[in-house]
């Protein structure tokens, strides 16, 4: 499998608690001329990549930022050169992002489809609009309703939504009536984001200064099982941690990094890891800009990864999934000691062997399943 990323890092606003490379108040001249960096880096990536490391396309994600402030002209130049220079498999999925306060949505959703996108992701987050304006969200619930209705009327094969869960003050019964009405909507597929505060954002200042008091572990954690429960009993299958889909609409894209995949990240910032090299792009423009101008790769930094390095990476990123870890390797040195750990984090709770062989996070450790990991890495 091979999936390309493309970032996309204008947003009409900048979110509480965003430390995304994303960027509100661009103009419209801006943003073009981001596209045409876009396209040529993607050329540039091509023609630099040995042709064992050219493959076509099975995923194409374009994230952000908003990608659905983008012209549907500019997705489709770009899918255009993805498939002139490394080709796109037939029946490939390509998704994006899209914000509910979008203008011209039944427009820009037309457009979307018409250029080659098929799977949509609706940043509605919460349905309720204090929840809404506390996180700095550029849209109130019935814009996310409506636009969610108007994307499952445009002919993507999946629809599916994110939401955000434990806030500050948020009480369990308010998650679960967002839980409620999100599910009612009917969405194909539905991500879990519990709320962070990193540094640098107003969400971390506020937390800071003492404002805003975030809600304790246990709280969100009540918060995580109560969406689990609800979206798996609407049928929504948890494949991934915080990841639930009704059959057939799993992520592929995501799939391909939580299973061991290549892929091309093209952009600011985007990311990519390809043949154990992982590369990251640069975070400034103007950097960003000079390097692919010049005909330069945009990255910021890179490594080689080690065998034992990947091999636990792999093992740590495939537990998250619920077709869970097979190892490829329980003969070598680094092999053997990483079953060593897996036998021990089995022996402590964390993880099962299942009937197929895969090592698996068990459910109730979902929640905790950092501490897992971080013995694995
Ligand atoms: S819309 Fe997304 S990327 Fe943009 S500021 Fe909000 S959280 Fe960040």
């Amino acid at each position: 499998m091979f999936s390309i990323y493309i970032h996309y890092p204008f947003c009409a606003s900048k979110c509480a608690y965003c430390d995304f490379v994303s960027r509100p108040g661009a103009s419209h001249e801006e943003r073009a001329a981001y596209d045409d960096l876009v396209l040529a880096e993607i050329a540039g990536a091509a023609a630099r990549a040995p042709i064992s490391s050219r493959h076509a396309a099975d995923t194409i994600f374009f994230g952000g930022g908003t990608p659905s402030l983008m012209d549907p002209r500019a997705v489709a130049r770009i899918i255009k050169e993805i498939d002139l220079r490394f080709g796109i498999r037939q029946g490939a999925e390509i998704s994006m992002e899209s914000n509910p306060a979008s203008r011209n949505a039944d427009e820009w959703l037309e457009g979307a489809r018409a250029a080659g996108v098929n799977r949509l992701v609706v940043g509605v987050q919460s349905l309720d609009d204090k929840e809404l304006a506390f996180l700095g969200r550029a849209h109130n619930a019935r814009q996310a309703s409506s636009f969610f209705a108007k994307a499952r009327a445009a002919d993507f094969y999946s629809v599916g939504i994110d939401l955000i869960y434990g806030l500050p003050g948020q009480r369990l019964t308010d998650w679960k009536k967002t839980l409620e009405e999100a599910v009612a909507m009917n969405p194909d597929h539905v991500s879990l984001y519990c709320l962070e505060a990193p540094p640098g954002t107003r969400l971390a200042a506020d937390i800071e200064s003492g404002k805003i008091k975030p809600l304790d572990g246990d709280a969100q954690a009540d918060m995580y099982f109560a969406a689990a429960r609800a979206l798996e009993s609407s049928g929504r299958a948890c494949y991934e941690i915080s990841n639930f889909s009704l059959p057939g609409s799993e992520c592929r894209h995501n799939l391909v990094y939580w299973l061991g995949g290549d892929y091309l990240g093209v952009g600011l910032s985007a990311c990519s890891c390809i043949g154990g090299e992982r590369v990251e792009n640069e975070r400034d423009f103007s950097r960003y800009k000079e390097k692919v101008e010049r005909g330069e790769r945009p990255a910021r930094c890179s490594e080689r990864l080690s065998y034992p390095r990947r091999l636990r990476e792999s093992a740590a990123m495939a537990l998250r999934t619920s077709a869970g870890f097979v190892s490829p390797d329980i003969h070598s040195v680094h092999g053997r000691a990483l079953e060593a750990d897996l036998a021990a984090l089995e022996r402590d709770g964390f993880i099962e062997t299942k009937p197929s062989g895969a090592r698996a996070l068990l459910p109730d450790k979902r929640f905790v399943s950092d501490t897992a990991f971080s013995r694995l890495i």
